[in-house]
């Protein structure tokens, strides 16, 4: 262990990337990278850190800020449960520990999106503790390095995986670069596919490697199929070219985002869709038919959209909804990434649709 602490350190310190939070790697900004790296690639990750530390500097500042700011400044990064609980989280920062986040792992932990691996990061990287870390990274290069038969999504394998993680951080010297090189080596070097072995700091301990099991490492559970969710979505336009958003409940699908209005549908997507423009008051009326189709992947579920256009006689927007000129007023917005695609869809169809009547037939 102390050998393969002491490899992985030495070639991180050469090796690593250049990021934002690693220059300058205070508890908060190594906290909001940590959360907005959750599901996301580091390099998507980078523009929107930068842009979100420069609006909210520290704790204070985002638990002084607005739900709707936050969002705003999160659009696009998708997952917006993490922004609603990162902020939850600030505010209850500066209730309990005074604006500081805390060092202590189950400090941590109470708060809201911060699990083990949260946690582990912060307590490691930002106060130097020595505290494991387990993401997709460091359990394929475990995995690899322990030639470990174990799927790494079971109860089983996952309890084997924080345990050496575990050991090998107590082993180092630097429990910051520790992690962090176990990240980057799964990042860079030991890939999913063709890893670069030879060029692996610690191949001499690899199991895998003269097992011939490398590409077989690490083992997964059979995973499920998403559930597929039949919904229709309707783009509610005004003479003026704004289309109708509305304010999603705080919890549930897309919670505290705008978005056109949506539904989940039956057998018939038509029927949902004139029940979905009622819902929204006198006169919103369905045009035409299926302007197009959009599919939106959530963690268990996809989302089969069938999109359709409708118009709405009034200038004012029904409860709980509002006028929104796109593309620059949703940029104002937290809102949902699936509108955007919806939107070009049916935006996609009104111009097809005018192109078609402006251009007289051919048979005349
Ligand atoms: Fe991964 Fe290859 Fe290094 Fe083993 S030798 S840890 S498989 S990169």
């Amino acid at each position: 262990m102390r050998e393969i602490a002491r490899a992985l350190i030495a070639w991180y310190r050469e090796a690593r990337r250049t990021l934002p939070w690693r220059e300058e790697p205070t508890p908060y900004r190594v906290w909001v990278a940590e959360i907005m790296a959750q599901q996301t690639r580091l390099e998507t990750v980078q523009p929107y850190f930068e842009r979100f530390v420069v609006r909210f500097p520290d704790v204070a500042a985002l638990a002084t800020a607005s739900l709707d700011d936050v969002l705003a400044c999160w659009s696009g990064l998708g997952y917006y449960r993490r922004a609603r609980m990162l902020h939850r989280a600030a505010r209850l920062v500066v209730e309990r520990h005074g604006g500081a986040l805390p060092a202590e792992p189950a400090a941590l932990r109470a708060l809201p999106g911060v699990g083990r691996y949260t946690a582990g990061a912060i307590a490691s990287v930002a106060f130097g503790l020595p505290e494991p870390v387990l993401d997709g990274n460091v359990k394929r290069v475990l995995a690899r390095l322990l030639d470990l038969e174990q799927p790494v999504d079971s109860a089983g394998g996952e309890r084997r995986l924080w345990t050496e993680a575990e050991a090998l951080v107590r082993a180092g010297g630097d429990p910051s670069a520790l992690n962090q090189g176990l990240m980057e080596l799964g990042a860079l070097v030991c890939t999913p596919s063709s890893p670069a072995c030879p060029a692996c700091p610690v191949r001499e301990a690899c199991r895998a490697l003269p097992a011939g099991t490398v590409s077989r490492r690490p083992v997964r559970s059979a995973r499920r199929a998403p559930r597929v969710q039949p919904t229709v979505a309707l783009v509610v336009g005004r003479g003026d070219g704004a289309v109708l958003l509305r304010r999603n409940p705080p919890e549930g699908l897309f919670g505290g985002l705008w978005s056109v209005p949506l539904r989940a549908s039956g057998p018939s997507a038509r029927q949902a869709a004139v029940a979905l423009g009622r819902s929204l008051g006198q006169g919103v009326v369905v045009q035409g038919g299926v302007a197009g189709r959009v599919e939106h992947a959530l963690t268990h579920r996809l989302l089969r959209v069938a999109v359709y256009r409708a118009g709405a006689p009034g200038a004012r927007a029904p409860r709980g909804c509002r006028w929104v000129k796109p593309p620059a007023g949703l940029g104002r917005l937290g809102v949902a990434e699936l509108t955007w695609k919806i939107l070009e869809v049916a935006m996609g169809a009104k111009k097809e649709g005018d192109r078609r009547r402006r251009s007289p037939s051919r048979s005349g």
